[in-house]
């Protein structure tokens, strides 16, 4: 078994390393089968490294070495792998090195002597199969194109290499491949040379004249269209924008490309950022294990993330497009300009650009509607991960596999935490310390304290406590206790901090946390927000933002308990508190069922009026799941059906914000707030709701429908986004009524839709009923958008979720469908994925059968792709949250998938964590 007991690397061993990488000139003879790599790189001795040691290791895998020549100048060995045939002839070279004077191991070259004191030229060259790589990091083959996933660690199956981020230098990479097979050869940079060859080969060259780490490499060969356009820089500069696809992609790029400019655009009006290469290409490949990748001048892309008609991609879809195609582009500045010292520092890169990508889409949508998803998403996922076995700070102290980390925590917590920040100092001091950062780090690999460091050093403030929030994993609890003082016209909110132990970490130091609060009268006018001490120089003061504007205040909570006092009011006011989320914790007030339905109607806060409608519905339904689980009636609180009448009265411009209001607390996140997780329980009492709200409020949903109902393509607007969104709440809404007319209502949507978004809508009500036509729609579908990958993805997504009874035995017959394919992650994540991740009723089946089918799915994917594995064991991961029965149910499959022969590193990690004793698997909710 390899890797019985896999490595763990800690952030505390780092040291800089040994020698530094001068320049690498890359040659590829391609081929689908046998691709010869030639390297020859210029390195010499770090002088910063303490290190004695006189050998050189670099890191490689899963490749054939063929030879290696070490040249140090006194007996130059002339090979020029500048040349596009630069790759050697079978004979000897002077100064190849024999086999004593190297060691290859499993995943190391280990060269014994090398130059100390001055440069050398270390040449190797070996060969690499893409077509057999399924884990699809390295060089792979997706759908007849060879393209590369570097980061975290792929370049190490490319070549041997110094792979880690500090190790940056000049990329000069020549592609020399079949005419026919491969016509396009790309990789980062400018085309600097081609040229034609005989045998029908042509080769081009490519200078990046920027240092990168080898995580940034790329290289895309195959048949591949190119779609053009233009972007003029702030400076004037033209920048040359290509997005290659498969031909018959070709007619889905537009919104990609819109989206790049306008990322390109408010790169420079909001951070003054400039593009600095003269190309920038995106490639969308159809296999591929993440997102996107932003390799410097050529990002990688899922399929996913590029290609959109208003027939194929829904709004939603339209929106990730914009936001990803943004966030690729801003790691050209935070990321790529300037990178991660370690991976440990991932957060660094991740967080910010997480939070650049955020504001982007929520000044290109609805600041209100991006800030309530990016929440939900949070308070679902990843509050789970942080109450869980693999919880980790977003600067995680240790690993034993990189590609486990690619985690919410450090990419959405860490977003957080950059977004807490921007609160502290303000807009213009985040952007003075962002501008600072990028003046004094450019082109360096550094830490996440560097980044604190120039904010810190930018407003004169002092963040040292704050820094905790990179060290510290768990979800803090703060609780919120209020007093009003009628002789005094004072209120006092007492605010405490406690955050739960989590693996590794029992004991946590108070956190500086921003919150932000306002206060309403009884009528819901604003009342006065006057700090009490606010302005005078006093220990209890808060240092910054104190009282920027009169309606809102940041209290900054710094000790484990603090108490803050507001003067001159005059009746008790109701407190709107933690506005815009401004603080990633749990939030612990008593609320009346009164005081939340005053809340939706009047907080002047989007986030905390949605907020409020939450907690409103969270309240209502943990009440029916304890009927439901002691057997008595479940009866929905009038004040539910009255607070939800009342947003429906309202006149609203923003009609997504509208149709948020109306939608209740996901499954997910509701089981997220019980201590002993019953999926049944919370299946039947929000089904429940839902119903009554149907029931009691139909004639209203009806009439919202047909208002909102246009014959309408598509088109990426915020008012036509807006009507399909609530009409399509309401259609969910009625469907629940699961009567005659409701059917044909949801059938007439479906066969007249001249959209994506209205035809899924309509399908998702018909899947996830008894509808009688529901076969009928779903073949329909299918022949209609067979060609089609990313439509056949949701086909298959949408019946792996639904909660009709025979969802099981679809998935199951679903895995043997001929456009199933356990290779394509994307297939994966749409079946798999959708069902033991967005299906908690099936998949938490008592009888474990869910449990069952996941780990057989585990095992075989173990072998094929290890990183798609690994996340697919996330689903196992939270098991002490249920009761006894399914404990049990899930530790067995747990403890089978460690008996996995071969058993790779990404699931051994998250399978042995899972299972480790000392793992917190309690609601945080527990610890207070
Ligand atoms: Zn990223």
């Amino acid at each position: 078994m390899r890797d019985a007991n896999p490595q763990t690397i800690y952030l505390k061993d780092y040291t800089v390393p040994e020698y530094l990488i001068h320049s690498v000139g890359l040659n590829f003879a391609l081929d689908d089968e046998n691709t010869r790599v030639s390297s020859r790189l210029t390195l010499s001795r770090n002088p910063a490294s303490q290190s004695k040691d006189t050998t050189l290791t670099l890191s490689g895998e899963n490749m054939k070495l063929i030879r290696i020549n070490l040249d140090d100048g006194t007996n130059p060995s002339g090979a020029d792998l500048h040349l596009p045939e630069g790759l050697w002839a079978g004979q000897p070279r002077v100064n190849d090195l024999s086999k004593d004077q190297y060691l290859q191991t499993q995943d190391a070259l280990i060269i014994n002597q090398v130059p100390q004191q001055q440069r050398f030229v270390l040449t190797i060259e070996n060969s690499i199969n893409p077509k057999a790589n399924t884990a699809l990091e390295g060089l792979y083959l997706s759908s007849g194109m060879l393209c590369t996933q570097c980061e975290a660690e792929g370049f190490r199956k490319i070549t041997y290499f110094l792979d880690r981020p500090d190790v940056m230098t000049l990329f000069t990479t020549t592609l020399v491949g079949d005419k026919d097979r491969y016509p396009v050869l790309l990789s980062n940079g400018n085309k600097v040379a081609q040229g034609e060859l005989p045998d029908n080969r042509h080769w081009v060259t490519w200078e990046d004249p920027f240092n990168k780490p080898c995580y940034l490499f790329a290289l895309v060969a195959g048949q591949l269209e190119c779609v053009e356009d233009r972007f003029t820089t702030q400076s004037g500069r033209d920048i040359d924008l290509q997005i290659f696809v498969e031909k018959h992609d070709v007619d889905k790029c537009d919104h990609a490309m819109q989206s790049l400019k306008n990322a390109m655009l408010w790169d420079e009006q909001v951070y003054g950022r400039e593009y600095d290469l003269d190309l920038y290409m995106i490639v969308a490949v159809s296999h591929f294990n993440m997102g996107a990748m932003e390799n410097k001048g050529l990002n990688v892309f899922n399929t996913k993330f590029v290609l959109a008609r208003p027939d194929t991609a829904t709004d939603s879809d339209y929106e990730h497009i914009e936001g990803v195609i943004g966030h690729e582009y801003f790691h050209n500045w935070t990321g790529n300009r300037i990178t991660c010292r370690d991976w440990f520092q991932l957060s660094l890169k991740e967080g910010f650009t997480v939070f650049r990508d955020q504001e982007f889409t929520g000044d290109r949508t609805s600041k209100a509607v991006k800030r309530i998803e990016d929440v939900n998403m949070l308070r679902t996922r990843q509050f789970a991960e942080d109450a869980g076995p693999l919880a980790h700070p977003i600067r995680p102290d240790a690993y034993i596999e990189i590609n486990n980390f690619y985690t919410l925590t450090v990419y959405e917590k860490g977003a957080e935490v950059v977004r807490m920040i921007h609160t502290l100092v303000g807009a213009d001091g985040f952007r003075k310390g962002s501008d600072l950062y990028f003046e004094r780090h450019d082109g360096q690999a550094v830490t996440c304290d560097d980044f604190v460091n120039a904010m810190e050093a930018a407003n004169n403030i002092d963040l040292s406590q704050f820094r905790r929030w990179y060290a510290q994993a768990g979800t803090p609890v703060l609780t919120v206790q209020q007093h009003y003082d009628p002789s005094a016209q004072t209120l006092t909110l007492t605010l405490s901090q406690n955050c739960p132990p989590t693996p590794g970490q029992a004991l946590k130091e108070p956190l500086h946390i921003p919150v932000t609060v306002g206060l309403l009268n009884k009528d819901g006018s604003v009342a006065p927000c006057k700090l009490q001490g606010c302005g005078e120089t006093s220990p209890k003061a808060p240092a910054v933002g104190c009282c920027p504007k009169t309606d809102e205040v940041i209290l900054q909570l710094t000790e484990s308990e603090q108490a803050f006092t507001f003067e001159n009011l005059t009746e008790p006011p109701v407190v709107s508190i933690l506005r815009g989320f401004s603080a990633p914790v749990k939030l612990v007030m008593e609320r009346s069922l009164d005081e939340l339905a005053f809340l939706l109607s009047y907080d002047s806060d989007t986030f905390n009026r949605w907020e409020a409608g939450q907690q409103l519905a969270g309240q209502i339904i943990s009440g029916l799941i304890a009927d439901w689980q002691n057997g008595r009636d479940m009866h929905v609180s009038p004040i539910m059906v009255a607070a939800i009448q009342q947003v429906l009265e309202q006149p609203w411009d923003d009609l997504s914000y509208f149709s948020l209001l109306l939608s209740l607390p996901s499954e997910t996140y509701l089981a997220e707030q019980m201590q002993v997780v019953d999926v049944e329980a919370i299946h039947a009492a929000r089904e429940f709701v839902l119903l009554t709200l149907a029931e009691q409020l139909e004639a209203q949903f009806q009439a919202l429908y047909r208002n909102n109902h246009r014959d309408e393509s598509g088109q990426f607007d915020s008012g036509a986004i807006g009507r399909r969104r609530i009409k399509n709440t309401c259609l969910s809404y009625l469907s629940k009524l699961e009567n005659k007319p409701i059917y044909q209502l949801s059938q007439q949507q479906f066969n007249q839709a001249k959209n994506m978004t209205d035809q899924m809508a309509a399908l998702t009500v018909i899947v996830n009923n008894p509808h009688p036509a529901k076969q009928q729609c779903l073949d329909s579908f299918y022949h209609q958008w067979q060609a089609e990958a990313l439509v056949i993805d949701k086909w298959f997504a949408l019946q792996a979720s639904s909660s009709m009874p025979e969802t099981f035995a679809t998935v199951q017959a679903l895995m043997q469908h001929p456009a199933f394919d356990l290779k394509n992650p994307n297939r994966v994540r749409s079946l798999i994925g959708a069902f033991s991740q967005s299906n908690p009723l099936h998949f938490h089946a008592a009888n474990g059968r869910g449990y069952r089918f996941l780990a057989d799915q585990i095992i075989a994917l173990n072998t094929l792709n290890p990183q798609i594995a690994s996340r697919m064991v996330g689903a196992l991961t939270s098991w002490r949250r249920f009761d006894e029965g399914r404990q049990a149910l899930i530790k067995t499959q747990l403890e089978r998938i460690m008996t996995t022969e071969a058993i790779s590193k990404d699931v051994y990690e998250v399978a042995s964590k899972s299972l480790a004793v000392e793992a917190a698997g309690r609601s945080p909710l527990q610890n207070q």
